[in-house]
């Protein structure tokens, strides 16, 4: 625990403590071992294997696994029909793949605001942007906590769930990516599972999934149409296998790093994750927001002393598509970070976060 939590010594560091890490085990070497020797790298039966885990998992009908969350998210918006023309309503505070996607299918992003406490979608917003040519909404559950599901879900638009930072999150005691007509996932290497790169989409249509399953691949085809190569090799899908098992002790670990800081936290004047009635928050991100000047000083500052800190997002879409107005996603990606939280961040480290967070915002 803390020994003195006004005078930390961090003039000793010689390492930074990371922003993020994935969790890999000599069990997830020894099943990339064994696939080596096998000689079955490409898609195969471990991508199969990995694909009935997950329907296993989310108790949905079909999962279909493919190349990253980006290659998701562009074959779930082509299953639904999505074309020049059309309008794709998206968060302005999220990473620029949902953009790349929705450009991909030539359609046109809308971008809406996020509300000030929990980094999700504005409904009120989605809901002033609506308009005959809207064809699907992108929905992320925002660094592991649920969105508002049920009053999207009664906008009664196509709702694409983008699960790539709340895989095995809960709304009202059930999984998001069970509510949207399709849900993605992404295994980049830093999300709560990996496959160093992946992803995965799962829905209860056999129709949409059969469209997404043969545009997943190119070969074998008995006419020409467009298709892609966005599959995932059997080392990745054994990789995911692995860590699907141990995707619950992961959030355990999270939840509980989460609790440490949010004790420790408590009186340092930062804006803290809070509790929502219904709500399981995983701890993908840790926020805190600061009413401090100058977020690029501090983060600067803590890297001199060891500890990365980051944006939660990059650039906001908003930044790139300038016509709408989103007011709270200007304010909050100029008063956010994201301090780091990950199942190997040891006590040291996390005593030393708290430490140093202190000493430089509060
Ligand atoms: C990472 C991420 C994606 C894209 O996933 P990739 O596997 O990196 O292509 C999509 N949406 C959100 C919310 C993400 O965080």
């Amino acid at each position: 625990m803390l020994k003195d939590s006004n005078h930390c010594d961090c003039s000793s560091i010689s390492n930074l403590i990371s922003h993020s890490k994935p969790s890999l085990s000599r069990k997830e070497a020894d099943e990339v071992y064994k696939l080596i020797i096998s000689g079955e790298l490409a898609q195969g039966r471990k991508v199969e294997e990995f694909e009935s885990e997950f329907e296993k998992f989310t108790g949905t009908k079909e999962a279909i696994a493919v190349n990253s969350g980006t290659s998701a998210l562009h074959l779930s918006l082509l299953a639904l029909g999505i074309k020049e023309g059309d309008e794709v309503i998206i968060p302005a505070f999220v990473c620029s793949a949902l953009l790349n996607a929705v450009k991909y299918c030539n359609a046109t992003p809308v971008l809406t605001d996020i509300n000030s406490e929990d980094f999700n979608m504005d409904v009120k917003d989605v809901k002033k942007k609506i308009s005959k040519k809207t064809k699907a909404v992108i929905l992320p559950h925002m660094f592991g906590l649920p969105a508002d599901l049920d009053t999207f879900i009664e906008l009664d638009i196509p709702l694409i769930e983008d699960c790539a930072h709340s895989v095995g999150a809960h709304y009202k005691n059930r999984l998001v990516g069970t509510f949207g007509t399709i849900s993605i996932f992404s295994f980049y290497a830093t999300k709560m599972i990996t496959t160093g790169e992946g992803g995965m989409i799962v829905t209860n249509s056999r129709k949409i999934a059969d469209k997404i399953r043969d545009l997943r691949e190119y070969d074998n085809k008995d006419f020409f149409t467009i298709r892609y190569n966005y599959k995932m090799t059997d080392i990745q899908a054994a990789i995911g296998i692995c860590q699907l098992s141990r995707l619950q002790a992961f959030i355990e670990r999270r939840k509980e790093i989460a609790r440490i800081y949010t004790a420790a936290l408590m009186d340092s004047g930062l804006r803290l994750p809070g509790v929502s009635e219904g709500k399981e928050h995983i701890f993908f991100r840790y926020i805190v927001v600061t009413e401090k000047e100058g977020l690029d000083n501090i983060i600067k500052n803590a890297e001199k002393r060891g500890i990365c800190l980051r944006k939660p997002v990059y650039k906001p879409l908003s930044f790139f598509i300038t016509e709408s107005s989103c007011p709270v996603t200007g304010k909050i990606y100029n008063k956010a970070l994201s301090i780091p939280i990950y199942p190997s961040l040891k006590e040291e480290a996390i005593d030393r976060i708290v430490c140093v967070l202190k000493d430089i915002i509060s």
